[in-house]
């Protein structure tokens, strides 16, 4: 009898836990667990796991469920600490043989350790492998403790000495439970479980968002082949509306619903196929970051969730309960952060470039303590992914792997990016009337809209940025 324990690899391609669990002999149990750890509250006390995400995690495993049930299984459901889930499943069913998948945050690695610990006790043998990288973990031209603290350093030597692998086969059929009790292809959750409830995405939001791997692949075909965008990634990518500026991948990947490497084979095959250029590599680029958070993580484990970050920054941050409030809400007074707020609360989504602006704002314009806004974002994102969440916040707040001291002018960023302000009308209707010129500072031009004051004088802020970071 062998179990799989599924976590944030909820495919069935290129899943080398599958692969392999498959290629042992006895029924298999494929399994979920539903952990208060991933459904308590932040320590900030936001929900840990918030309505858009659990949403998209439902679907996701809608989708698991059925595609295993295609093939003779299905997905079984566990509610509670995973190390006695696991273990009941252990000793009702007589497993021999565990298999899943490492992650490399230090929460989830002490998970492991634990589990290990109490299969090891019982005899059970663990199979566990890397899946969660376009590189793998043992292909890194260097040691975990030893990997570069600058990206660049790190990109440049995995691109030259390591080599992306090939994709795993997906097993024809699946071995079938120990019992028949999942007849259909209806995945029963018991959402009396969990605290928040799940929510769509608003129909305003850059895409309808709906999780599994089905999607997730289907999406891969739209942007690479269908809407031919990847030829022109590049110069989309810092976009701020619509579906098709980038790719929309992180929150299948953050689930596991595709795998790093499948884009990665699509991207060459994209490339012989049809064209090969700066914006094809550039999705690679992009992926390489990801990776760089994961490993990073694994070199740094819990430092990164430290107020003085991996960095030992120590900062005077505020924990201004308003402030914090007023950034969450979109009444910052400011509207190019307000508009990506209201479309983060709304829909679960911001594109990179709004993340770095509001985050930016909020750790150096407001001083805000960086691990409030990393909370905020875990609780709300779709695609929330510990790494790349932390990761990019404690580099954004400038106590991460940011080897500049920089700062976002507000300003010139909406400017740049969102020239005619478009952007801002989509999420800020009651500035529609407000000129293009006007839009930064709308109640100079109308004080009649029902627009908040600006929290903070933006200008002078940037002289305090400086005179605290000199
Ligand atoms: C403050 C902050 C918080 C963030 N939190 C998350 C998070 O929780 N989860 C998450 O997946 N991304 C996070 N990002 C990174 C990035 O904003 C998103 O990955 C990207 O916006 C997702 O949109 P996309 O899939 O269309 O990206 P594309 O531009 O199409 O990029 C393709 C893929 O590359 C990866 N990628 C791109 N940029 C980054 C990056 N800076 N860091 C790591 N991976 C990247 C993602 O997996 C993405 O899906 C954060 C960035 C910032 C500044």
């Amino acid at each position: 009898m062998n179990l799989i324990w599924f976590r944030n690899d909820l495919r069935l391609h290129d899943n080398e836990v599958l692969y392999q669990a498959c290629r042992n002999s006895g029924n298999l149990i494929p399994l979920y667990v539903f952990d208060p750890i991933q459904h308590g509250k932040t320590s900030f006390g936001f929900p840990k796991t918030g309505e858009y995400r659990l949403n998209f995690l439902f679907e996701s495993l809608q989708n698991l469920h059925e595609n295993l049930h295609q093939k003779g299984s299905g997905l079984v459901l566990g509610y509670g600490d995973t190390v006695k889930v696991i273990m009941h499943y252990v000793e009702k069913y007589g497993v021999e043989h565990v298999y899943f998948h490492e992650e490399a945050a230090n929460e989830e690695t002490e998970l492991e350790d634990k589990l290990v610990e109490k299969l090891e006790e019982a005899g059970v043998k663990v199979h566990s492998f890397w899946g969660s990288t376009l590189y793998h973990a043992d292909d890194l031209p260097f040691e975990f403790e030893k990997i570069p603290e600058v990206f660049t350093a790190f990109r440049k030597k995995v691109e030259k000495y390591s080599k992306v692998r090939e994709l795993f086969p997906q097993p024809e059929t699946i071995p079938s439970l120990p019992e028949t009790s999942i007849r259909n292809d209806k995945l029963d959750i018991d959402y009396s479980f969990f605290e928040v409830s799940p929510k769509k995405p608003d129909n305003k939001a850059v895409l309808s968002f709906n999780g599994g791997e089905d999607e997730a692949l289907k999406r891969l075909n739209d942007y690479f082949w269908e809407g031919d965008h990847l030829k022109v990634y590049k110069q989309t990518r810092n976009g701020l509306l619509g579906a098709d500026y980038s790719s929309k991948f992180s929150a299948w990947l953050a689930n596991g619903c595709i795998s790093p490497r499948k884009i990665y084979h699509e991207v060459r095959r994209y490339e012989s196929e049809r064209k090969s250029n700066s914006s094809t590599y550039w999705m690679i680029f992009e992926l390489i970051w990801r990776d760089y958070f994961r490993f990073i993580h694994l070199k740094h484990g819990d430092r990164f969730f430290y107020e003085a970050g991996i960095k030992g920054e120590s900062v005077d941050w505020s924990r201004n309960k308003n402030m914090l409030k007023a950034w969450i809400e979109g009444e910052t007074g400011i509207p190019f952060v307000d508009a990506n707020m209201v479309e983060l609360r709304e829909t679960g989504f911001m594109s990179n470039r709004g993340r770095q602006n509001v985050a930016s704002f909020f750790a150096k314009n407001l001083n805000l303590d960086w691990r409030m806004g990393a909370e905020y974002f875990e609780s709300v994102l779709l695609d929330y992914d510990v790494c790349s969440n932390w990761g990019n916040w404690a580099y954004v707040s400038g106590v991460g792997n940011d080897p500049r001291d920089r700062y976002f002018n507000i300003v010139v960023q909406a400017e740049r990016y969102d020239p005619n302000a478009e952007y801002i009308r989509y999420w800020l209707p009651q500035l529609n009337n407000i000129s293009t010129k006007g839009i930064h500072t709308p109640l100079k031009e109308n004080r009649t809209i029902d627009y908040p004051e600006p929290i903070i004088d933006l200008e002078r802020s940037y002289d305090e940025i400086k005179k605290r970071y000199s």
